[in-house]
């Protein structure tokens, strides 16, 4: 069914196509669509961005950054097919006027996928753009990129914004996260396997951990994410994504509105955390100069255009409740970070103890066993255990040690190849198939939420605490677990 609708043709126009998503990410991703043979023959892809370039020019450029940010070399058959389909024109986002140019570019007899990769201050000025060339028309879906807004109020004014001219129905909100293979496999895992979905409740989980961890500092992009921090950046969107996936009762089907009304049953859950509770359940740290996988890297202070008195997060750990029946009692420690000392994504389910230990001789304290889902590196699955050590002689004739059952993605699907996120969600648009993407509603109550725990931190006057670039963090963050008798994986 996948095949047969993806060969409807389209009009897919990138909006941005110059910029470092478009360049990095998307337009390497629809090339690798073309090379699975999932692009219909006639789909064009439109390049639009405000340089004076030719066509062979543009061409030219797409084809560098194919080349640059693949992970494997051109195929010259598929760069062939792929590059009679670019077009470009040239528009200044800004000017309604430029937008005429376009209208000569696409057909109005077919559906139109329009991708903003632009900064989400020029959507309504796209909007507006695509009105007045008289392009909109009901069977369009707009792509919109994260960050949606910097607050709730923000959010609002650009979704009103779009909902001017755009129904609920043809609006595409990336997180790219919801296009991992791993982050998917959260449903398949819950929902497929009687083993976990019987035991996916307070009853049977102790905690939940979630942790993104970046290695990298902030790459450059100083001005943009001085203004966001880590928690407008990462855990408004990605995190909180990931854990309305673990955390959402089973949704009557997989359709699109199924799932996100579940995942926004679970937002709207989340137990508020404001100056009563900022203290004990959140720690905000900013690093200071270390070495990483030895390399000597200075402070986020110390970053080429760095504002020396900015008191903006680099790390985040948080302790997250939700009020409702599933999950009453079980918290849900989210750590998320920059300069930590690897790159790495992982959620660990910590199940409960056993009520009785008959195993005392060699293992005084029984442990809990532990689901570990890997989102990178080396996606997978694990299962920590506990099993008899085999032998005939022991300390006792049942000595037990704790053992890992492990399903690696990459060796028990050898010859699959894992898709970049980027290229699953751009299938999907053009499948006009939604559940991979962030309601509206969502997305606002994501901000009610986060918006709450940035008033308290403003309020407290407490600047980030600082951490050594290349350490998990500030100290607190182990304490955040340790006072509950846990400890990060
Ligand atoms: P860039 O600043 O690199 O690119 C933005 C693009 O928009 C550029 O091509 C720029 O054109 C174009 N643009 C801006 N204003 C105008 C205008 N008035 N008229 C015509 N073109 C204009 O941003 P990114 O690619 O990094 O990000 C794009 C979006 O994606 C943002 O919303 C960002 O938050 C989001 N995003 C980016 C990620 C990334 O990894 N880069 C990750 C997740 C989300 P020009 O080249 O002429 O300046």
């Amino acid at each position: 069914m996948v095949l047969e609708n993806s060969f409807e043709p389209c009009d897919f126009v990138l909006f941005g196509t110059q910029g470092d998503l478009a360049r990095r990410k998307l337009l390497p991703s629809l090339y690798q669509l073309e090379k699975a043979d999932l692009m219909h023959a006639e789909t064009k892809v439109i390049g639009v961005a405000r340089q004076d370039i030719s066509q062979v020019e543009y061409v030219a450029l797409v084809k560098e950054n194919i080349e640059k940010f693949s992970k494997e070399e051109l195929c010259q058959e598929t760069w062939q097919r792929f590059s009679e389909k670019l077009d470009y024109v040239q528009v200044d986002m800004k000017n309604i006027d430029s937008y005429k140019a376009f209208k000569d570019h696409v057909d109005p007899k077919r559906m139109m996928v329009c991708y903003f990769a632009t900064p989400p201050s020029i959507f309504g000025d796209i909007c507006l753009g695509l009105k007045a060339a008289k392009i909109i028309d009901k069977s369009m879906r707009v792509v919109l990129e994260k960050p949606i807004g910097h607050d709730l109020a923000s959010s609002k004014k650009i979704n009103d914004q779009v909902a001017e001219f755009f129904d609920e129905s043809q609006i595409y909100r990336i997180d790219h996260y919801l296009g991992k293979e791993t982050v998917l496999n959260l449903i398949a895992l819950r929902f497929a396997n009687s083993i976990f979905a019987t035991n996916w409740d307070h009853n049977c989980i102790d905690h939940v951990q979630i942790s993104v961890a970046e290695s990298v500092g902030i790459e450059g992009r100083w001005g943009y994410f001085d203004e966001a921090g880590q928690m407008r950046d990462m855990v408004q969107n990605h995190l909180l994504q990931i854990l309305t996936l673990i955390a959402m009762e089973p949704p009557a089907n997989l359709d699109a509105d199924s799932i996100r009304d579940e995942k926004l049953k679970v937002l709207k859950s989340l137990r508020p955390i404001n100056a009563s509770n900022v203290r004990q359940n959140t720690v905000r740290g900013q690093y200071v100069g270390g070495f990483v996988k030895g390399q000597e890297v200075p402070g986020y202070l110390d970053e080429p255009d760095a504002n020396t008195s900015s008191e903006s997060e680099t790390f985040i750990a948080l302790k997250v409740e939700l009020d409702n029946w599933r999950w009453a009692g079980v918290p849900f420690y989210l750590r998320t970070g920059k300069r930590l000392p690897n790159k790495t994504s992982e959620v660990n389910i910590f199940f409960k103890r056993q009520p009785h230990n008959l195993f005392k001789d060699s293992f005084p304290e029984l442990p809990a066993n532990k689901l570990t889902i890997r989102l990178q590196p080396d996606e997978g699955v694990e299962v920590t255990v506990m099993n008899k050590v085999p032998g005939l002689t022991g300390k006792s004739s049942m000595d037990l040690q704790k053992s890992k059952l492990n399903l690696s993605f990459s060796e028990t699907f050898k010859d699959e190849r894992i898709a970049d996120a980027y290229e699953k969600l751009l299938l999907e648009v053009m499948l006009g198939n939604q559940a991979l993407f962030v309601r509206r509603d969502e997305v606002e109550a994501a901000w009610k939420w986060v918006d709450g725990i940035l008033a308290a931190w403003k309020n407290s006057n407490e600047p980030p605490e600082p951490y050594q670039a290349g350490t998990w963090g500030p100290v607190a963050s182990i304490a955040l677990l340790a006072r509950e008798d846990r400890a990060w994986y």
